[in-house]
This record gives structure tokens, C-alpha cells and sequence, in this order.
């Protein structure tokens, strides 16, 4: 039982809504395992209240937190200092306290590359193709940049959203081996595809039985082809098991979620080490996979 003392030190996420948010679960195991004074909650945070959550937070000594959806564009504007990284994609999940006020960074990147970088690749002849162009599509483009793909290929199904995508990394270095195409070039892209990447929320609850691939899609799937999948539940995703009967390498989205975190953890305890298999392992039995 966590025992909450008058020293107790506070992290926590916002976002609207909070309640489905699994960060509590994990970062309160791993605060537990440093044998840290600290607990982490979740602030249910509407967009117009924002401007005052953060005014509560610097009151209150709150020593950093995470950023979900809807605010992490919108929190930009309130932080003092945002990393290079966070401005390029655009988002910041994770805060954090310095003297000067607060800063912000973007770990989603850090968590998508973790699980690729245990892998012993030649990623800089990797074509990688990106199911869809919301957020997350966004920390996709910089970490597959960043690994040194050799090409990013886009696809979405809103022409408009498309090219606006496109339009934002423009000066950037993530734009050299960036393209974007229309859902029907999928055909074309998937049988040189090393690493396919699901961005989109097909094959969540309540869409559980659909993939973002059609069957005749699925089977253009190379069999050396790495398939992931940011969703997390359910596990494998539909979409992973057309890639795993193809005989690719299915990555699903759990570890992009311990990672993210413990980057996060990381930065808010000034550790170098924190216990990710802790963070993994509460995960996994908070949602019965093990
Ligand atoms: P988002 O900003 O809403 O982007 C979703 C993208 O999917 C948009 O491009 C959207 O297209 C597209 N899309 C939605 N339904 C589609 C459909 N039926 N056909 C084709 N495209 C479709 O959401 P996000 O924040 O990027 O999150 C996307 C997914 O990643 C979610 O499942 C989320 O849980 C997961 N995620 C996982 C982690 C992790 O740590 N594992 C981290 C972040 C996100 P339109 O723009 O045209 O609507």
C-alpha cells in the first residue's frame, strides 16, 4: 500500500479524457521500486482550463508530468524551454520543473525506437511505410529519421491533412526522405516495405476483428518485413497477425509505452536507471496479458 507522507513529492499526466490512461499504474510501480517518496496521478484537464492547470501545478510544486491527448500541441505554448526534438515533431508529452520555469520533451520518439534498436538491422536500407498522419505518425517520421531509413512513405487517407502533413516538415531535416501518397498506392508500397508501421486506431476496441490492410494488402507483406503496431490492446492486433502468417516480425505497442515512460521517469528523477521491467511487468498484469 502506498503510504503518502507530508514529504511526498507529485508527478502526474493531464489530458481529456484521463481515466483510460495507463501511466499511473506503471510509473507508481517503478516510483515504488526506487523506494522514492513520489506519487503519480492523473489530472483530468479540459482545453479551456489548461492556462490554469499549469499556474496550479508551478503553485503547488508539482515536480513534472505528462502530456496526452488533446494538449500536446497546446502545451507548447506554456512551457519556458521545448527541446529541438519536441519542436520538430510538433508534440510534447513529458514536463518537467528547471529554475527558469517549465520544459518540455517529446519521449514518444525515444519509446518507438527502443524496441527497433534491440533489433541488428542495416536500417539505412529500410523503406519504411507509416499507416496514416495524426500525431503519432508524426513521432514515427523523426525516430525512423533518426534510425536513418532510407526512405518514409506516408500514407493517409485526407488529401487535405496529407499535404498539410507533408507541408510541416518542410526546412527540416526529417523532410529528405519523406513522401506522402494516397491510401491506394498501399499496393505499391507494401512489397518493398522493411518496416511497416500502424498509426492508426484500426484494430482497437471496439474495431478489434479490422486492419488497416485489406487481405489482399496483408499478403504483399514481405516476409523480412518488420510489422508494428503502436496499438497495445489487443495483443496481437489483427494487422499483426496478417504480418506474423506472412512470416514478418510483429512489434506491438506495449514497449513503445514502457519506453516512453521510463524516458520520462528518467528525466523527472535526474536517474540514469529506472526500472523498466517493473514498468513493463505492471503493465502486462494491469491488462491481463499475463
Ligand atoms: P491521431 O492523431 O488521431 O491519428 C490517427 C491517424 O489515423 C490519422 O491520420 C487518421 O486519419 C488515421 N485514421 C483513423 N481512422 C482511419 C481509417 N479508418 N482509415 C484510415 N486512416 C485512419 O491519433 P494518434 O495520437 O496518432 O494515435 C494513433 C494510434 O497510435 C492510437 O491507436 C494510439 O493508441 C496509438 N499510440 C500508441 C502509443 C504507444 O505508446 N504505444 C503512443 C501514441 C499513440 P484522419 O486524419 O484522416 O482522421
Amino acid at each position: 500500500m502506498l503510504t503518502i507522507t507530508g514529504k511526498t513529492k507529485l508527478l502526474g499526466i493531464i489530458g481529456d479524457p484521463i481515466e483510460h490512461s495507463l501511466s499511473p499504474v506503471m510509473q507508481n510501480a517503478a516510483l515504488a521500486e526506487m523506494g522514492l517518496d513520489w506519487v503519480y496521478l492523473p489530472f483530468p484537464v479540459q482545453g479551456k482550463n489548461l492556462t490554469d492547470a499549469i499556474a496550479g501545478f508551478s503553485a503547488v510544486g508539482l515536480q513534472g508530468f505528462n502530456v496526452t491527448i488533446p494538449h500536446k500541441q497546446a502545451i507548447i505554448f506554456h512551457l519556458t524551454e521545448v527541446s529541438p526534438l519536441a519542436r520538430a515533431v510538433g508534440a510534447v508529452n513529458t514536463v518537467w520543473r528547471s529554475e527558469a520555469g517549465w520544459c518540455g520533451t517529446n519521449t514518444d520518439v525515444a519509446g518507438f525506437l527502443a524496441p527497433l534498436q534491440s533489433l541488428d538491422r542495416d536500417w539505412s536500407s529500410v523503406n519504411v511505410l507509416c499507416l496514416g498522419n495524426g500525431g503519432a505518425a508524426r513521432a514515427v517520421v523523426a525516430g525512423c529519421t533518426q534510425l536513418g531509413c532510407k526512405t518514409i512513405q506516408v500514407v493517409g487517407r485526407n488529401p487535405d491533412k496529407l499535404q498539410h502533413f507533408q507541408d510541416s516538415w518542410q526546412g527540416s531535416p526529417f523532410a529528405e526522405s519523406l513522401a506522402v501518397h494516397p491510401w491506394e498506392a498501399l499496393p505499391d508500397l507494401l512489397p518493398t516495405a522493411g518496416l511497416i508501421v500502424n498509426t492508426t486506431p484500426i484494430g482497437m476496441h471496439p474495431q478489434v476483428d479490422q486492419s488497416p490492410l485489406t487481405i489482399a494488402e496483408a499478403n504483399l507483406i514481405s516476409s523480412q518485413a518488420i510489422a508494428y503496431d503502436l496499438i497495445y490492446i489487443p495483443n496481437p492486433t489483427q494487422f499483426l497477425r496478417q504480418a506474423h502468417d506472412r512470416g514478418a516480425l510483429a512489434i506491438d505497442g506495449l514497449e513503445m509505452l514502457v519506453q516512453q515512460g521510463a524516458a520520462a521517469l528518467k528525466i523527472w528523477t535526474q536517474q540514469a536507471q529506472v526500472p523498466v521491467d517493473t514498468m513493463r511487468h505492471a503493465l502486462q498484469k494491469h491488462l491481463g496479458l499475463i
